[in-house]
């Protein structure tokens, strides 16, 4: 491929830029595959991202070169993206579209982070998350073992819960909350108590944020419920010596996982994945339920 090139999508005309930087030079992985990946995964992708303006983390020069978090928008966006209210600031890009995913991946917006509430209701969660981290000593399967026990739980409560691997050191399960009667701050706290429960049985799990407690433990970061707080998109990639992709996993593999090689996947096996079994997390944007409520 040549370095740069116009190309039409949807009518949208972009220039794409850098095309054979290698941005992974542990795999040699190239601006053009990153390019590529996001325009394959789109359709899968969009429905989780289009109502929300992400964050996105780029790395113009790799994922060894500087790399900066953009909550604003840049402002030479080609006019066709819109923009719109995103963690704290105004003027987050409105993704909602293949060209303009195309478009943030030329910018080397390798991760695209989202907040817990849609654009035009920042005020109401539409889900609950679970963040959890393997602390020094711990892995992924560490995190798996309390990913299935909360799930349970959950389950117990009749929610639905859904389950990714963060493509970086641990594991993200969102539980789809409907309406507008739930507060980010009923989100954290049920987290946290539910987090609690587990830390009082499990010496291998902390909701202790400190460092040094987290030494072979799991952290669940009951926090990331926070109204500012965001998380990485599914089907992200992530900024890593690897192109590793935060991917939803379905539960029975989860629970089959022995091998944390189990646990982590590229491009080509996401889009492997998604060709074979579909967005596993399409559920999510659908399904109604509501969080018990907590006195
Ligand atoms: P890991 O599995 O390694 O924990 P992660 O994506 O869950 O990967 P965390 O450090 O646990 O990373 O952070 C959780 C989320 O908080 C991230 O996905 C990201 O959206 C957000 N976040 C973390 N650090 C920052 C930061 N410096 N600036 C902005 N957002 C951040
Ligand atoms: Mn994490």
């Amino acid at each position: 491929m040549a370095s740069a090139t116009e190309v039409s999508i949807e009518g949208r005309t972009l220039r794409l830029t850098n095309l054979e930087k290698v941005l992974f030079p542990a795999c040699g992985f190239t601006k053009a595959q990153v390019i590529d990946y996001y325009r394959q995964i789109a359709p899968v992708m969009l429905p989780h991202i289009a109502d929300r303006c992400p964050t996105l983390v780029r790395a113009p020069d790799g994922v060894a070169g500087e790399v900066f978090f953009e909550k604003r928008c840049p402002s030479h966006r080609p006019e066709w993206i819109a923009i719109g209210p995103a963690n704290g600031v105004t003027g987050g890009c409105v993704i909602d579209s293949l060209a303009a995913l195309v478009w943030t991946a030329n910018l080397a917006a390798i991760e695209l982070h989202v907040q817990q509430s849609p654009r035009l209701a920042l005020q109401t969660p539409t889900a609950m998350v679970f963040d959890l981290d393997p602390g020094d000593g711990s892995t992924i399967l560490d995190c798996r073992r309390v990913a299935l026990q909360l799930r349970t739980w959950l389950e117990q409560l009749g929610l639905a819960v859904f389950v990714k691997t963060s493509g970086s050191k641990g594991i993200h399960l969102s539980v789809p909350i409907s309406g507008s009667a739930v507060t980010h701050e009923d989100a954290k706290r049920f987290a946290l108590s539910m987090g609690q429960l587990l830390e009082q049985r499990d010496d291998t799990v902390t909701t202790n944020m400190a460092k040094e407690q987290r030494v072979g433990k799991v952290f669940i970061d009951w926090s990331q419920n926070d109204r500012h707080k965001t998380t990485v998109a599914p089907y992200s990639m992530r900024i890593r010596e690897y192109p590793t992709v935060s991917t939803p996993l379905s539960w029975d593999e989860l629970e089959a996982a022995s091998d944390e090689r189990c646990l982590r996947f590229i491009p080509d096996e996401v889009i492997e994945r998604v060709a074979a079994r579909g967005d596993l997390w399409s559920d999510a944007l659908t399904v109604q339920q509501q969080l018990p409520h907590l006195n």
